[in-house]
């Protein structure tokens, strides 16, 4: 891998390509993940933001399910947003009865939690390893973080308002996830984090 990490993006839905430009402007190479043969060529893999249980249901359609949680489980880095941390808990409130999710992070997590009167919104928030001021964050129909495992840090919650202390922000060893989405503010520091953790795995 070099210094230049591959990092896949899920390409089944969602915004895609935000994320690969906000992974190439971090220093990684990127590729659109589609087949489970490109699990292979790639140091770790984004889950974009979307509509969780549409991607589940192509993870289903496109033999990618169970791949990519063999992958997950055996260590591969994973960074999601919004949908894509819905993706990666463990547990998952609020959604379809046959919707899939694959277990890679010892969470629970409560669909479109912001409730409609604040459903899309943005502030400014403290995230745990990122020190040069806060990240702006936009929260788009939002899952929040509901229950945290033993091995889960907490890097951000919201400082006020009516969601005040709602985890959004998790990492559990090479996998982390945001309930906001840092693809679409231009502020790379959250997927350099990532990147940068890639590297450290590899
Ligand atoms: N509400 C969406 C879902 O449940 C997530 C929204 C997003 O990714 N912006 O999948």
């Amino acid at each position: 891998m070099g210094s230049t990490p591959t990092i896949g993006v899920l390409a089944l839905q969602g915004d895609v390509r935000e994320h690969r430009a906000a992974l190439g402007a971090a220093g990684a190479h990127t590729i659109a993940l589609r087949r489970e043969s490109e699990l292979d060529r790639v140091d770790g893999v984004v889950i974009p933001g979307g509509e969780s249980t549409t991607m589940s249901r192509l993870l289903q359609v496109f033999d990618l399910l169970e791949p990519l949680r063999d992958r997950l489980r055996d260590g591969l880095p994973a960074f999601g947003s919004c949908a894509g941390m819905i993706l990666l808990a463990s547990e998952v409130l609020d959604t379809r009865p046959d919707a899939e999710h694959l277990d890679a992070l010892d969470i629970t997590v409560r669909r479109n939690a912001f409730g409609r009167q604040v459903d899309s919104f943005e502030t400014d928030l403290e995230v745990l390893g990122i020190d040069d001021g806060p990240v702006r964050a936009v929260f788009i129909r939002a899952p929040w973080v509901e229950k945290v495992g033993a091995g889960v840090e907490v890097l951000a919650a919201v400082p006020d308002g009516p969601a005040a202390g709602r985890v959004v922000a998790v990492r559990q060893g090479v996998v982390m996830a945001t309930s906001f989405h840092p693809e679409v503010t231009g502020d790379l520091r959250v997927h350099r984090m990532f990147v940068d953790a890639v590297r450290k795995a590899g």
